[in-house]
């Protein structure tokens, strides 16, 4: 049995069909509600691991839920949203969203969705994430040093770089928009910096991904902002 609850926020029935069909084939437990009121006495009373949240709620907003719920939970947040909500979207995540999907979706998308959020959801709740050393595949930042490193070799990163690696390790599995790295990274100052950003990552990644056969850490949500993922250990080949 999947041991995840999953609150399903969907005020469109046949959608909502879709997804409870999908999750309890999946065995998914799950509950549901059709409006955003709902949705946070829901969250409140069930304390569910996750929960998928409509944008489009016919009653509040799908962005005052997410406020409503941050304030007393750190629950991950998938947002569901039509395409041409892009805004709505970014806003969400600022909000404290923790990622995204876009309507249509398929079934196979959905789940990978959900698989995120899990290795989201252990990581934050084994004490890897208050440690000192930070270890994603073969990636290791050591905060007290101020270094990282990439297969035990030092990666030589300009302080921007560095700033922005960690902040995306602290974040690891969630989707940060430029916003909110470029706020992070460069404070008061970030409405500038929206290009430099994508400079700076490019460059990163690139230290990052030294050959083709390299997991990709750092994802790019085009027009939204990136994202770095849970690479899994892998054992490294000596052929
Ligand atoms: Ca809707």
């Amino acid at each position: 049995m999947n041991p995840y609850l999953v609150l399903i926020v969907e005020d469109d029935q046949p959608v909502r069909n879709l997804i409870t069909t999908t999750l309890k084939a999946h065995d998914y437990r799950y509950i549901t509600a059709a409006n955003g009121e709902t949705a946070v006495i829901e969250a409140a009373s069930h304390n569910p691991d996750m929960i998928l949240l409509d944008l489009g709620l016919p009653d509040i907003d799908g962005i005052e839920v997410i406020q409503r719920i941050r304030s007393w939970s750190n629950v991950p947040i998938i947002v569901i949203s039509a395409r041409s909500e892009d805004e709505d979207k970014i806003e969400a995540l600022d909000m404290g969203a923790d990622d995204y999907i876009t309507k249509p979706f398929s079934v196979g998308e959905l789940l990978a969705r959900l698989r995120v959020a899990q290795r989201r959801l252990s990581l934050i709740s084994s004490a890897g994430m208050q440690e000192s050393v930070f270890l994603n595949g073969q990636l290791m930042i050591d905060y007290a040093a101020g270094c990282a490193y990439l297969n035990q070799n030092e990666l030589h990163l300009t302080p921007i770089e560095y700033k922005i690696l960690c902040l995306l390790a602290q974040n690891v599995g969630k989707v940060l928009t430029h916003k909110y790295i470029t706020k992070n990274v460069w404070g008061s100052s970030w409405e500038n910096n929206v290009g430099t950003l994508r400079v700076f990552m490019a460059a990163l990644r690139k230290k990052l991904q030294t050959s083709a056969q390299m997991p990709q850490y750092i994802q790019t949500h085009v027009g939204i902002g990136y994202r770095m993922q849970k690479v899994e250990n892998e054992h490294v080949s000596n052929g």
